[in-house]
């Protein structure tokens, strides 16, 4: 991670840079920023441009012995502490997770709690520092540095620091151990420890700015120009949010693919289009099929409230934009009120079978027939 990948921030990039530039670098901070503003990101850059061996003016130079350990994560001298699972065999310490937090964070410093449990299997479990890492944390830092001038520690979430761990934190920010420099990343400052807070520097990080992230979204995930400045300005400066609108509208054009294909074909009777459909679909994960169930069912709604308030586009009732309107013009004269009950029933019915693990060729190829002989 480069500066230059952080999504926007320049403000924060030239503090930072300046400070090792004028050598004022204090040895412990902490980033703060909301959710998706790429504060990991950023104390990632931060610790590789002060390791660098060639270090430009804005950024690290990307090619120095440093720089190619920093890409993988892998220099002798950078630490990382991040929540984990006590899963009950052995330590519960940060080093049995490094290779897939390496991996992960590898993949994009974008994330959040919720992103890193998942990574690492976890369900409804909390995660935690536990005490156990405090040990940890004072073998690494009292090794002397192998190849840098500094070693790092990034510590992430430490408002998730078991408490005797952050006591153990908070000795070894007041007596640091030489050229150490602790990186701390939180999201909810106001539950570190109130003696660690006022040892550190503090350095907000806000919300990404609408212009850098829509050119981002533009660049990196081919949005076009009004769709990147629509979904900047929605996700307010939390790139993990605007992601997740991405997946979203992916999810429900691909719905509505699905839709128009089923109501074509059904309307054909088509039975091998039909039957072909329905293995398609099939083979789909369960939580995709019930979106698509649920995703049919608000079109079926849409397009008879569409019919049956006459041609008035106005209506407020109708929710539909875009694609989802061009197909309903022409589509929502055949939904009305000889079979709105029946098709509704049955993809009710089948979201049900598939939410309690209805075999699904079953279930598609019976919905698929059951609309071929309710659509005309
Ligand atoms: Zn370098």
């Amino acid at each position: 991670m480069k500066f230059e990948e952080v999504i926007g921030q320049e403000t924060i990039v030239s503090k930072l840079t300046r400070s090792v530039k004028e050598e004022r670098v204090s040895h412990a901070q902490i980033f703060a920023g909301p959710p998706g503003c790429g504060k990991l990101a950023m104390a990632i850059a931060f610790a590789r441009y002060i390791s660098c061996e060639n270090r430009q003016d804005n950024d690290s130079c990307g090619v120095c012995r440093s720089c190619v350990k920093y890409k993988k994560l892998m220099h002798p001298d950078l630490h990382f502490v991040f929540p984990i699972i006590n899963k009950g065999s052995g330590e519960a310490v940060c080093d049995n997770y490094i290779e897939q937090w390496r991996e992960f964070v590898n993949h994009s410093p974008y994330f959040n709690l919720n992103g890193w449990l998942a990574k690492i299997g976890v369900k409804n479990q909390q995660g935690l520092i536990y005490s156990s890492e405090a040990g940890e944390i004072i073998k690494k830092l009292s090794l002397k540095t192998y190849e840098s001038e500094y070693k790092v520690m990034i510590i992430w979430l430490p408002e998730r620091m078991h408490l005797s761990t952050a006591n153990k934190l908070l000795k070894m920010i007041e007596e640091p151990p030489d050229k150490t420099l602790f990186l701390l990343v939180s999201e909810k400052p106001d539950l570190i420890l109130p003696t660690i807070m006022s040892r550190c520097q503090f350095i907000r990080i806000p919300s990404i700015n609408r212009e850098a992230l829509a050119k981002h979204l533009k660049t990196e995930h081919g949005l076009d120009e009004k769709k990147a400045g629509i979904t900047a300005r929605l996700s307010g400066g939390n790139y993990l949010r605007a992601v997740e609108f991405i997946e979203d509208n992916e999810a429900r054009q691909s719905n509505l693919n699905d839709f128009i294909r089923l109501m074509r074909l059904a309307y054909k009777r088509d039975i091998p289009a039909l039957a072909e459909w329905s293995e398609e679909i099939a083979a789909r994960g369960r939580e995709l099929q019930k979106s698509f169930l649920s995703f049919s069912l608000d079109q079926l709604r849409e397009n008879y409230i569409l019919n049956n308030t006459g041609k008035d586009k106005s209506s407020e009732l109708v929710f539909l934009e875009g694609e989802e309107a061009a197909f309903a013009k022409k589509f929502n004269s055949f939904i009305n009120n000889k079979n709105i009950a029946g098709l509704n029933t049955e993809f009710s019915t089948a979201w049900s079978h598939i939410a309690s693990n209805g075999n699904p060729k079953i279930v598609f190829l019976d919905l698929a027939l059951k609309v071929a002989g309710l659509i005309r």
